[in-house]
């Protein structure tokens, strides 16, 4: 009877006849909602309540209650049952009693939904919806047990915009805005999903390149200077001219942490922009000796 006067608002309902069999489906199905009687054959509706909440603490449970069941009620009170629903059955009591739950649900819910994306945009650059920079070394710290242990290399890819200033200058922030965002959306389609692509500062990059030879991320590295080189941007029917500079360092190699191969990395990356820009240049030590940096 309860399923038929419910099914117009729930989207499933699921019926268990004892509660034995009510534990085992509500193990299968995780319901948002669990309503129960108190007597029921092989184990009682209290009984299967506990193991269910034992489960999951936070389970929202409605008991159908009888006058003569009144000795349970302080047992089912400190299990923590959220509602009661009087026998005989009404069906306004019933439905206040679900409304009060669904309400509770959608509220946690939307908390819930909340506070992850507050979270999300703590870690994640708005623009280009990369990692920022707290949430790349919290996902290296991870990578880098799992590296050591499998004593895999990887690679790393400082990117950064060249003759960026010029482009804002001369086109808007808001121009600027759409290279930054192009170089985001190009370097995430060449790398694989694995790979860690975050946005460094404002028109750096920092790429992580997972069991990556040096030749292998030098081709990589090649693939995202040529496919960005080669996507328009026009301002006002003009086409405006683009490119970026990569280093490249691998990581144990000449490094000895990840953070000290992200500094190879950006030190190639500045030799790069010294030595005529838009061009792949790979760390080598030599270029320590040659400048300090
Ligand atoms: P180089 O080739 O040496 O890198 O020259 P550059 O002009 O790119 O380098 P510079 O560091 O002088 O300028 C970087 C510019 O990036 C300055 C800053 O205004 C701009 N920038 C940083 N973050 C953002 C952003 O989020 N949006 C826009 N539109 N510009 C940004
Ligand atoms: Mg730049």
């Amino acid at each position: 009877i309860v399923k038929s006067v419910l099914k117009k608002y729930f989207k499933e309902i699921f019926v268990a006849s004892d509660g034995i069999e009510g534990i085992k489906l509500y193990q299968e199905k995780t319901p948002d909602i669990v309503l129960s009687d108190i007597s029921m054959p092989n184990m009682n509706g209290l009984e299967m309540c506990r193991e269910i909440k034992r489960y999951n603490p936070n389970q929202r449970i409605a008991l159908f209650t009888g006058y003569n069941e009144i000795e349970y009620l302080k047992k089912a009170i400190n299990m923590g049952i959220d509602k009661y629903i009087l026998k005989p059955l009404e069906s306004k009591q019933m439905f206040e009693a679900l409304d009060d739950i669904v309400n509770s649900l959608k509220q946690e819910r939307e908390q819930k939904s909340y506070k992850k994306n507050l979270e999300f945009a703590s870690q994640h650059d708005e623009l280009t919806g990369l990692a920022n920079r707290g949430l790349f070394f919290t996902l290296l710290e991870r990578l880098i047990h799992r590296s050591v242990r499998e004593e895999r290399s990887v690679a790393l890819l400082a990117i950064d915009l060249n003759k960026f200033k010029p482009i804002n200058d001369t086109y808007g922030h808001d121009v600027g805005d759409k290279f930054i965002k192009l170089l985001a959306d190009t370097v995430k389609s060449i790398v694989r999903e694995s790979d860690i692509v975050a946005r460094y500062g404002g028109e750096e990059f920092v790429v992580l390149l997972h069991e990556s030879t040096l030749e292998g991320a030098q081709k990589v590295a090649e693939k995202i200077r040529v496919a960005f080189a080669e996507k328009s941007i026009y301002v006002n029917g003009e086409h405006v001219k683009k490119s970026i500079s990569i280093g490249v360092a691998i990581y144990p190699s000449e490094a000895n942490t990840i953070r000290e191969a992200i500094k190879f990395a950006d030190v190639a990356l500045y030799r790069a922009k010294e030595t005529g820009r838009n061009r792949v240049i790979v760390f080598d030590q030599s270029m320590f000796k040659e400048k300090s940096y």
